[in-house]
């Protein structure tokens, strides 16, 4: 493709998602000016149409064009759904927003590590798209295309029943005594064939396939079974734990949990539940009420990545939880970025204002460090501390920590 030149524009199917008709018509007549196959663009009047539409085309487009405020699913979830789907093509956000919006969803673009080619302030002029298209690069969403795996939902029956799904644990420690706290643990997946399979792709596999509960489980034993052996060792340190909004349609659950801890001689108050916030919108009676259970017999609780859904106060306040987890996206490099920052100072006193423990995640560096100290964070977890690492590592990595 020449985008220099603007001939290659018409070898590229796009994609154009806007609530309102007049600005889809409207973005479509500058593509078409600016060279594309009107033939190639195709458009959605929502988040939920586009991913539809995307599951079932045979010809995914090349650049999604994006609004950001759409009723029914609007960009940011779109993101969320074109993440999990692993897509490569570019994508560009359109927006009447404001910059420190725009720049939020930016970085939740780059976060969920999407092919995010810019983004646009309406009204859009041909000039400024055609300075994003350029940046599409053919060869990026190639190279992810060959490197994709493909796997079924029997790799992955067999991998948990074989237990080739391992564990991690990430290090949680103190803002102010630097002291180990915790760990999160971080299921992995290393394919004989296949190599490294990143988690989000076999979590969401799982959740597709039923397999979730299996998943879940093979990782409660793991991390619980290794806080039983810390604990023996003298190391009384919580343990969190990812899961599915989809394993809290099993009520089941708590008593499994509450179980595998006795056996391992861990309190279940060390026994910590991360559910990531931007499923938590979805209808969720029997969540809520298993979650009030898992509360009750003693486990925190945490609302994980937040910031990259829009869980409201209502539904924050009608969960019991007791620990906020901040998204790197509003953590690292927040002190040189307003937007990040606007969130990250909300979602500190949000989190106070509800009695929860916060956990800045993504912490990288030293600046990213004092920042969440200033702000009152009470725990960190990110590389400036501790990487994921096997259980083994911990105690050097600890002693390291604390000279
Ligand atoms: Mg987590």
């Amino acid at each position: 493709m020449q985008n220099d030149t603007g001939s290659g524009l018409g070898e590229l199917n796009f994609h154009v998602v806007d609530d309102e008709v007049f600005i889809r018509k409207l973005i479509i007549r500058v593509l078409g000016k600016m060279g594309a196959d009107s033939e190639k663009i195709s458009s959605s009047e929502n988040g939920a149409d586009a991913i539809a539409w995307l599951d079932d085309t045979t010809q995914p487009p090349d650049i999604i064009l994006c609004d950001l405020n759409m009723p029914d699913m609007d960009g940011v979830s779109l993101m969320r759904h074109l993440a999990t789907r692993k897509y490569r093509g570019g994508i560009i956000l359109v927006s009447g927003e404001d910059k420190r919006i725009l720049k939020a969803a930016e970085d939740l673009a780059r976060a969920h590590d999407l092919n995010f080619l810019g983004a646009l302030a309406k009204p859009v002029t041909p000039d400024a798209l055609e300075s994003l298209i350029k940046l599409y690069d053919p060869l990026a969403s190639q190279r992810t295309e060959r490197e994709g795996v493909e796997l079924t939902a029997d790799d992955l029956k067999t991998a948990i029943e074989n237990k080739d799904i391992f564990v991690v644990f990430q290090p949680q420690v103190s803002v102010t005594t630097r002291e180990l706290i915790g760990v999160e643990t971080l299921a992995r997946w290393i394919h004989a064939d296949k190599g490294f399979i990143p988690p989000d792709i076999f979590v969401h596999l799982a959740e597709e396939k039923g397999l979730i509960d299996d998943l879940t489980e093979l990782v409660v034993d793991l991390a619980v079974t290794q806080g039983g052996e810390w604990l023996a060792d003298g190391l009384d340190v919580k343990i969190s734990v990812n899961i599915s909004v989809d394993n809290l349609n099993n009520l089941k659950m708590p008593e499994y949990l509450g179980t595998k801890c006795e056996e391992a001689g861990m309190d279940s108050r060390s026994l910590v539940l991360e559910v990531t916030e931007s499923r938590l919108m979805e209808d969720i009676v029997t969540p809520l009420e298993i979650l009030t259970r898992l509360r009750l017999k003693g486990h925190d609780l945490s609302i994980d990545d937040f910031g990259t859904g829009h869980a409201s106060m209502e539904q924050l306040k009608r969960i019991p939880f007791s620990e906020l987890k901040i998204d790197r996206a509003f953590v690292n490099g927040a002190h040189r970025d307003a937007g990040a920052m606007a969130i990250l100072k909300a979602s500190v006193d949000l989190a106070k204002s509800m009695d929860m423990l916060i956990v800045a995640e993504g912490v990288e560096d030293q600046d990213d460090w004092d920042l969440v100290a200033k702000l009152g964070c009470d725990i960190v977890q990110g590389y400036f501390s501790a990487k994921p690492m096997p259980a083994g590592d911990i105690k050097v990595w600890l002693q390291g920590w604390l000279a």
